[in-house]
């Protein structure tokens, strides 16, 4: 998602611009583009460009119980500074202290451009087992029946670890 901010960056501090995005991008390496709309505010500071960014991107994967291909809303609050790398009035390159060395940069051609800072919130972002409803039952540990549809007939209570045990005990009581 690329912006040229060549104007905004001759402004005063203060000076700010607000875009309403619908655009797509790559949100991991190698991955499709997905769309990404929301909203983008960027403001002129004393050294480069505030990003506010309230942005959605819908990406595709799967459940992580029953494994149902799914579309994941991701949503994602990028605040960031930008730094330009030449000054836009004579085109000189600009150093910062080390202190902003992690900052994103706008290029020499005044291009602010959001994609790898969209990866890394998208990272943040994304949960890490997707779930396609609430309380979805997943599969059958031993058939692989999507129990949110049908009931299977597997004693899953003997399943559990903490009842085996028991239920043995249980069980063989009850052939004595
Ligand atoms: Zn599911
Ligand atoms: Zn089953």
């Amino acid at each position: 998602m690329y912006f040229n901010v060549s104007q905004l960056l001759k402004e005063s501090s203060g000076s700010a611009r607000a875009y309403k995005v619908s655009d797509f991008a790559s949100v991991q390496d190698g991955a499709p583009m997905t769309p990404i709309s929301g909203m983008v505010k960027m403001m002129r500071t004393d050294a480069g460009i505030w990003v506010s960014a309230q942005l959605t991107t819908y990406f595709d994967c799967e459940c992580s119980r029953c494994v149902i291909e799914m579309e994941q809303p991701v949503d994602m609050s990028i605040e960031e500074e930008y730094l330009p790398e030449i000054d836009v009035h004579t085109g000189v390159r600009l150093h910062f202290p080390d202190a902003m060395s992690e900052n994103f940069h706008i290029d020499h051609t005044h291009i602010l451009d959001m994609s790898e800072a969209i990866r890394q919130y998208f990272g943040l972002n994304m949960p890490f087992k997707p779930v396609c409803r609430d309380g979805c039952k997943g599969l059958c540990l031993t058939c692989g029946a999507d129990l949110n549809d049908t009931c299977c007939s597997c004693d899953k209570i003997v399943r559990d670890p903490r009842w085996g045990a028991l239920l043995e005990f249980a069980a063989a009581q009850g052939r004595n």
